[in-house]
């Protein structure tokens, strides 16, 4: 079968046969230089897109406006794209409108660093008219042309470096680090939305923690349009290797928790970032139950404090967030002991830490039940063996019995559930 690579050629090659200039370019281009896998393969062609379309038999018009074009060689997509320069830049991103150029040197030009302005041509040769092979062999990142002039016409240009820095292990060439601290301020025109994919992918990429240096070193987070509580996460505090926590989600849970904030005051942020709401409910989780169980750690006497009470702490914890949330802690816990440890008010060695979360691991896989789902009675059958009509005490009812089999303190059995319940009842009609 044919390489993805292949595929890309077929396409440089029809166009050229048929007169057209064509190459691979940017992304891919650097990629192979640096041995690196390639995601995916991009076009740039002299061809207008209407001349695109109508040499191949399947094509998609991703991008008409910005003169892209999407061919499909056995059902992978490829993107090829009309030599272009952008006119006029508006208000420090994206230009307002394209121009097609019939030059390549023309359209690598207006690329962003050097080593995303290289192309290969239908014979596999390197074009490469800034020296971004060269750059990438001495380890550095560099605009092309004059930096302060590229991030002013591009902000998000700076975060490009960023994180471009950081995954591919690069130092920011000397005038384009100075540029990038003069612009800074431009930051404010890029939409937060933007800002949120670019962090996204620097948390998820290669180097997160080098990302997360340069965004302090660059004080990017105070420069953007919105204030965010997560610039306090990145200070110069040591923070754990990211890399220890596999899930995304759980490095930004781990960072708000480390900025300090509140679970609300971290959802709040993460929707000024424009998260999903199902992201940020999950960060809010996972922060509200780290917070109970460094409270809960707090009011434990650890002189005299029996292993039931902390495996109680643990479960309830679950049983209130979820057990998905605590293995998520868990993973946080072992990732950086040393800060949960120092959390709790009288702190615990770090090695009590990590002890006390294997147990817990342990402690939630033998839960019997771990929400109101897996309860061996419904509510239903409550209702019916009490001869009630259900009220706002009932979800009460259900959960305190959840609560016990949780806590192992009463068989997940039907009857044994049922006959608690009349107990219970009886309680709390007393109450009242
Ligand atoms: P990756 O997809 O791994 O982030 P990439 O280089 O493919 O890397 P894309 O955002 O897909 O990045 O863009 C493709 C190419 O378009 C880049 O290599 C670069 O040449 C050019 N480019 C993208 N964004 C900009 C920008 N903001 N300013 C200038 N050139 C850009
Ligand atoms: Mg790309």
């Amino acid at each position: 079968t044919e390489s993805l690579r292949e595929k890309a050629m077929t396409i440089v090659h029809r166009l050229t046969d048929k007169g057209f200039e064509a190459c691979l370019v940017g992304g891919c281009v650097r990629d192979e230089q640096l041995g690196r896998p390639v995601k995916d393969y991009d076009i740039a062609t002299s061809a207008r897109p209407e001349q695109v379309i109508a040499l191949f038999e399947r094509t998609v018009p991703t991008g008409l406006q910005h003169g892209t074009v999407t061919v499909i060689i056995g059902k992978r997509p490829f993107e090829v794209t009309t030599f272009r320069k952008e006119a006029d830049y508006e208000a420090f991103r994206r230009p307002s409108e394209v121009e097609y150029i019939d030059s390549l040197l023309e359209d690598l030009k207006r690329r962003d660093f050097t080593m995303n302005a290289m192309a290969i041509d239908r014979e596999g040769r390197l074009i490469d008219p800034f020296g971004g092979r060269a750059d990438l062999q001495r380890g550095v990142l560099r605009c092309v042309g004059e930096a302060e002039e590229r991030f002013r016409e591009d902000a998000l240009r700076m975060l490009r470096c960023i994180r471009f820095a950081a995954e591919y292990n690069l130092q920011v060439d000397g005038p384009t680090w100075e540029a990038l601290i003069a612009c800074m301020p431009l930051l404010r025109h890029i939409a937060m939305e933007r800002v949120r994919l670019e962090l996204e992918r620097m948390l998820a990429g290669n180097d997160p923690n080098r990302a997360l240096e340069l965004l302090s070193r660059s004080r990017a987070l105070e420069h953007v349009k919105r204030e965010l509580k997560l610039a306090a996460a990145i200070g110069p505090d040591s923070i754990t290797d990211l890399k220890r926590i596999a899930r995304d989600e759980l490095r930004w849970a781990y960072l708000y928790l480390r900025a300090g904030v509140s679970p609300a005051e971290a959802a709040e942020d993460m929707k000024t970032l424009t998260f999903s709401k199902q992201m940020m409910e999950e960060i809010k989780r996972t922060a509200a139950a780290a917070d109970m169980l460094a409270h809960g750690l707090e009011r434990l006497d650890r002189s005299s404090a029996e292993e039931e009470e902390y495996r109680r702490l643990w479960l309830r914890t679950a049983l209130q967030y979820g057990r998905e949330t605590l293995r998520g802690i868990r993973e946080l816990m072992a990732a950086d002991a040393l800060w949960f440890a120092a959390r709790c008010s009288s702190p615990l060695a770090a090695g009590a830490v990590t002890r006390w979360c294997d147990h817990g691991h342990g402690w939630l896989q033998t839960m019997p039940a771990g929400e109101l789902s897996e309860l061996s009675v419904t509510g239903q059958a409550v209702l019916e063996r009490l001869k009630a009509k259900s009220g706002p005490w009932t979800g009460k009812l259900l959960n305190r019995l959840l609560e016990l089999v949780a806590l192992g303190e009463l068989p997940n059995e039907t009857e044994a559930l049922l006959q608690t319940a009349e107990r219970e009842y009886v309680t709390m009609q007393k109450k009242g």
